[in-house]
């Protein structure tokens, strides 16, 4: 059997004529990169606007009653000036002249905010010599909006096991009534994971504007080393706490059959960016793979004397957040106390109403409230075992003055989260990363 990679290119890598003539570059040299995946042109300066933004707004104005024409014409400009540096020959304006009846004809939404994925995938599909198979009759969602990935599988199986090369555009597919429906925003990444996973490719490339991962956040840290190779679930634990470089759910469908995943840059395609692996290939590796953190959390912190022996205490502890809508990111514990940290913004406007029901349903000796509160993992698989990197990371937090304020071991025994106020959250960052 042939290699087969899907190639996922992001919004900055197709977002005019030079970028899919890069792009092309790139699909070229190597046959097995036979199923393209494009987002919606994204920005090509820090001033310009994503197709997609200028969709939505369409359809905002569009349902508002207010002449679109405006926004509408900067959309089709952008596909223009692509068709145009590109020589093709399709009756784009036709297409545009749909897309534009259909925003004026009270499409959906998520209609109108697809039509930046389907005009792309139809410009590239010519430009590449690939067929164009629409999102829309192989991502399967239900009519209440769910992805359907059964159905999409037994789809895709079937559509492509007779065409093998194509542009399948990405961030939308189509319940069984034909409507449109999207994933969240930056979902063509998911589309791209979930093609990979149904076709049993061999890679899963996502082609990007940087260069992979970075073992830190180049706001805080002065030129961070990138991460040559991480496993998914190392690259969830620096996800969640900030990294953004991949669409969390992208990870999944690929993950099930373990197949790779390589972050790469369209502009330094001699870059090797970074490759996502599964766990077993990570075994053997030590050290500290990267770096993330995130501000802004609340802690609140009960003591109660006997708390470890009262049998449905934490129960009752977390029901209290359950019930009031609030998503816990940890509960560092002691022995008479415990401490529940979540996202400042999920307790804005209802602390005061979870701290009484702690204090009617826990009964505690005391609770108190802190915000201002960071929270920093340091990453890396066999990290845990490896004797003497813990003693380096607090060693580094110490001589850089910072108060240690919280410290878990996930229990993945993949990370150390450690908590610090959030005016010492640059300092705490870079001296962990000295630490690596
Ligand atoms: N174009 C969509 C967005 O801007 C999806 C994507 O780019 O992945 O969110």
């Amino acid at each position: 059997m042939s290699r087969v990679v899907v190639a996922k290119f992001g919004g900055s890598s197709m977002a005019d004529a030079e970028h899919f003539m890069a792009a092309k570059q790139i699909i070229a040299r190597d046959e097995a990169r036979r199923y393209v995946v494009p987002s919606a042109p994204g920005k090509r300066r820090g001033d310009d606007h994503k197709v997609t933004d200028l969709l939505y707004m369409c359809n905002q104005l569009a349902q508002h009653s207010i002449d679109f024409g405006e926004v509408f014409a900067l959309v089709a400009q952008r596909y223009r000036e692509i068709y145009e540096g590109l020589g093709l020959k399709q009756d784009l304006e036709a297409a545009l002249e749909q897309v534009r009846s259909e925003i004026a004809g009270g499409a959906s939404t998520e209609h109108v905010a697809s039509r930046g994925e389907y005009l792309n995938g139809l410009l590239l599909a010519e430009y590449l010599g690939f067929e164009f198979v629409d999102a829309a009759d192989v991502i399967v969602f239900s009519r209440e909006g769910e992805y359907d990935p059964v159905g999409t599988e037994a789809r895709l199986q079937e559509v492509l096991a007779d065409v093998p090369r194509a542009v399948i555009p990405g961030f939308y597919g189509a319940d069984e009534d034909g409507e449109v429906h999207t994933f969240s925003r930056g979902g063509s990444d998911v589309s791209g994971a979930i093609i990979a996973s149904a076709v049993d490719a061999d890679m899963y490339e996502n082609w990007t504007d940087v260069s992979g991962f970075l073992q830190a956040d180049p706001r805080v840290v002065d030129n961070p080393a990138p991460i040559e190779t991480v496993s998914y679930k190392e690259l969830r634990e620096l996800s969640y706490m900030g990294a953004s470089v991949l669409h969390e759910e992208a990870i999944f469908p690929v993950r099930e059959k373990g197949i790779p995943i390589n972050v790469r840059n369209t502009e330094r395609p001699e870059d090797s960016g970074t490759l996502i692996v599964s766990d077993q290939e990570r075994v053997g590796q030590s050290g500290i793979t990267g770096i993330s953190g995130k501000q802004q959390f609340t802690v609140i912190t009960l003591e109660k004397t006997l708390m470890d022996e009262e049998k449905g205490f934490m129960r009752k502890l977390v029901s209290v957040f359950e019930t009031n809508g609030v998503s816990i990111a940890h509960i560092p514990s002691g022995i008479d106390s415990v401490s529940v940290v979540v996202r400042s913004d999920a307790v804005r406007f209802n602390l005061s109403k979870v701290v009484e029901e702690i204090r009617i349903f826990c009964h505690p000796d005391a609770v108190h409230v802190e915000d201002g509160i960071s929270l920093i993992a340091v990453v890396g698989r066999g990290m845990v075992s490896t004797p003497g990197i813990a003693a380096r990371v607090f060693t580094k937090l110490a001589r850089a003055k910072i108060n240690i304020r919280i410290i878990t071991q996930g229990a993945s025994e993949l990370s150390i989260l450690i908590g610090v106020e959030d005016r010492q959250f640059d300092d705490a960052v870079r001296a962990l990363y000295s630490a690596i």
